[in-house]
């Protein structure tokens, strides 16, 4: 896939699928604009990684929950690369347990994060991208968003929240050229899955029907497809990257 001359900006491109998708739009040619929210050295091994891939990446700290951060990112996005062509709101995190036990504190991080923070992206690029009648933003949310899941209320909440808008936002930028879709991941290996009990992991496996965990750069492909010009008459939709978990 070709990106070159495109922007990307890619939320939580430190670790996990967002590197990989940093990866690989950097493989494609384009300009990365990576976020993090406080793991530095990751965030500069990642720009370092696009670098050798002969493409030009940046990382800025933001914490994607907050709108004046967002700003900030997307400012120096433009100050550095003259445009934004992509967004991938790819920052996430999780705080599970059983609703009984959830905290509210616990609720209202992960809605911040994921789903407050999809919200404030979108929002601070959407200007610019109508202006340029070009945009491919590109939103995960997870299978966990379509089907719910045990001890993940918070978290199936802001995912199934993220499906929504996609789909809102896409009716809303369509007529200017503007992409607006979801990928679905099932259970890919990164630190968020390792993080895992054991007991869960065996349990999530079990209901995968290819029997393996994905890897970050299976997520990163399709990603990747979404932004491509070759997605230009796909809009609105959520594609499930998950080994046939959804189905
Ligand atoms: P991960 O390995 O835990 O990495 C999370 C990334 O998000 C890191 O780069 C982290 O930055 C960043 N981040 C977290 N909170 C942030 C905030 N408030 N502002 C800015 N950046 C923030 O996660 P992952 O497994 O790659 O998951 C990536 C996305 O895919 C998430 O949205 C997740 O919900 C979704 N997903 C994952 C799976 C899976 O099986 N792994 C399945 C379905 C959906 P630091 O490095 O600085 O902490």
């Amino acid at each position: 896939m070709d990106f070159t001359g495109k922007t990307a900006v890619v939320t939580g491109g430190s670790r996990g699928i967002g590197r990989a998708v940093c990866l690989e739009l950097a493989k494609g040619g384009a300009n990365v604009v990576l976020c993090y929210a406080g793991n530095e050295a990751a965030a500069a091994e990642t720009v370092s990684a696009c670098e050798a891939l002969g493409a030009k990446a940046l990382a800025v700290k933001c914490d994607v929950a907050d709108g004046e951060q967002v700003k900030a990112l997307m400012d120096e996005a433009v100050k550095a690369f003259g445009r934004i062509d992509i967004l991938v709101n790819n920052a996430g995190i999780t705080r599970d347990g059983l609703l009984m036990m959830m905290k509210e504190a616990d609720f209202d991080a992960v809605i911040s994060a994921n789903l407050r923070g999809t919200f404030l992206c979108m929002k601070a690029v959407a200007r610019t991208m109508m202006k340029q009648r070009y945009g491919r933003i590109v939103n995960l949310s997870s299978v966990v968003g379509l089907r719910g899941n045990a001890g993940q209320v918070n978290y199936a909440a802001s995912k199934a929240g993220v499906i929504g808008m996609t789909k809102s936002l896409a009716k809303e930028l369509a007529s200017r050229g503007v992409t607006v879709n979801a990928v679905a991941p099932g259970f890919i290996d990164t630190d968020m899955t390792a993080a895992m009990p054991e007991a869960a992991k065996t349990a999530t496996l079990a209901s995968i029907p290819m029997q393996r965990l994905g890897a970050p750069e299976d997520i990163a492909k399709a990603v990747a497809f979404l932004a491509s010009d070759g997605a230009a008459y796909i809009t609105g939709q959520v594609i499930a990257v998950d080994g046939g978990m959804a189905m």
